[in-house]
């Protein structure tokens, strides 16, 4: 691993956390590696015929609190470097909630818009062929994450219960309804973030009516900016890959949503509604009170961490701001509620669906976003106490809070192998 990888960066928390508890080195040497990494080459079939090879990994970081559990991204530029960082943050992700799961973490080495929807499907059900020994319901379990959607859990689902001879839905989550998917979990990320938001809102002196920017548009953004608008709170700017719109006046949900179910950037909004145009680079200086990162690792950083005038960072993204940058927000005073909390009701609610997949019984909606709040709102306020009273970022207090029960767990194990 070199000196700056993704991972290392991802490990200086591990630090920071174990500095604040008296753990046993050996739990920290356990949590230093990734348990496994498989890396595959996967062919597909295109339409034009030719034969085009992807690479692919999927990463098993920790299983001590239970089977592996994490997302599988298609993305031009992962690397199994990012895999394995992903599969950490995940592994710490469930012991903040308390989920019976490890961490794990997939990739493919794709831009999936250039691929038609049925190289799209190929390539899915190729993942599951390559690493189907490797996932399953008791082992290590799928889901989405960008650039996935539950399109692509239903194709994964289906190649897995083709190879096993039998449905097994409880090997992937994110599936659609008429698959075993559950209800909510669509919004789950965004709905958890914002639970987490209002519940903590009076300790946090956030006001009635909030100003926020959310950079990235995809599931996360669109539903976080989305659950805001609808609370009364004024969404004045949001990015995507391609642009970026700001209003005063607070941007046109209706509009912006439109434009991304129709493929449009939301840049293409810009000039209607009083929606400007502004540079996507400038989203994290604009001027708020809340800002959501939903996009990719490493956006906000030691460049432009200074500029970040929100007093309150929502990180829906996961690892959207740097070591480094962390410093400089904390000395500004801007608080960051941190990606393995803030972002956690979606794993959260695909826990829900794994749990309705293996009983056969299935919920409702609104006893999905109960159950959604009740755990954000308890392991939201353990961080919190824990961050008063060791006097830490809310970011530590996560990894102490997570640590302390991945610990308890190394150490129930036995200590002879
Ligand atoms: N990809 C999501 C995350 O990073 C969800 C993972 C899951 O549901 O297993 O948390």
């Amino acid at each position: 691993m070199s000196e700056d990888s993704l991972l290392d960066h991802a490990l200086v928390r591990l630090d920071q956390a174990a500095s604040h508890l008296s753990i046993d080195p050996d739990v920290i040497e356990k949590l230093k590696y990734a348990r496994e990494t498989t890396k595959v080459r996967l062919m597909i079939r295109m339409d034009d015929g030719s034969r085009k090879s992807f690479l692919a990994w999927r990463c098993r970081y920790d299983d001590t609190r239970g089977p592996t559990k994490g997302g599988i991204r298609f993305h031009p530029a992962s690397t199994a470097d990012e895999v394995e960082t992903l599969a950490f943050w995940m592994t710490f992700k469930c012991a903040v909630m308390n989920l019976p799961y490890g961490g794990g973490k997939g990739a493919v080495q794709v831009d999936p818009r250039t691929l038609s929807k049925a190289e799209l499907e190929r390539l899915s059900r190729a993942y599951i062929q390559a690493f189907a020994r490797i996932i399953g319901p008791d082992r290590d379990i799928p889901a989405p994450d960008v650039y996935t959607n539950s399109m692509i859990m239903g194709w994964m689902a289906d190649e897995y219960a083709q190879m096993v001879g039998q449905a097994e839905p409880a090997v992937i989550t994110g599936k659609p309804i008429a698959l075993g998917g559950s209800l909510g979990r669509g919004d789950a990320t965004a709905r958890g973030g914002f639970y987490l938001v209002r519940h903590l809102a009076e300790n946090l002196g956030l006001g009635q009516t909030m100003r926020v920017a959310v950079q990235g548009f995809g599931n996360a953004g669109q539903h976080i900016a989305r659950l805001l608008a609808g609370d009364g709170h004024k969404v004045v700017a949001v990015s995507d890959s391609e642009g970026a719109v700001y209003s005063e006046a607070g941007l046109h949900m209706d509009m912006l949503l439109d434009a991304k179910a129709e493929g449009r950037s939301v840049a293409s909004t810009a000039g209607q509604g009083g929606h400007e145009c502004m540079p996507a680079a400038d989203l994290t200086g604009v001027d708020c009170d809340l800002l959501v990162p939903a996009a990719l690792e490493n956006m906000i950083h030691v460049g432009n961490a200074a500029s970040v005038k929100a007093t309150l960072v929502l990180e829906l993204a996961n690892g959207p701001v740097t070591p480094e940058a962390d410093a400089i927000l904390a000395q500004n005073n801007v608080i960051v509620l941190p990606d393995i909390l803030a972002n956690a009701g979606g794993v959260t609610v695909s826990y829900f669906e794994w749990v309705q997949n293996r009983q056969g019984y299935y919920w409702t909606e609104e006893e999905i976003h109960d159950k959604l709040r009740v755990i954000m709102e308890r392991e939201g306020r353990a961080v919190w106490d824990v961050a008063r009273a060791k006097d830490v970022t809310m970011r530590t207090a996560a990894y102490v809070h997570a640590l302390g029960r991945l610990a308890e767990a190394i150490e129930a194990h036995g200590t002879q192998n």
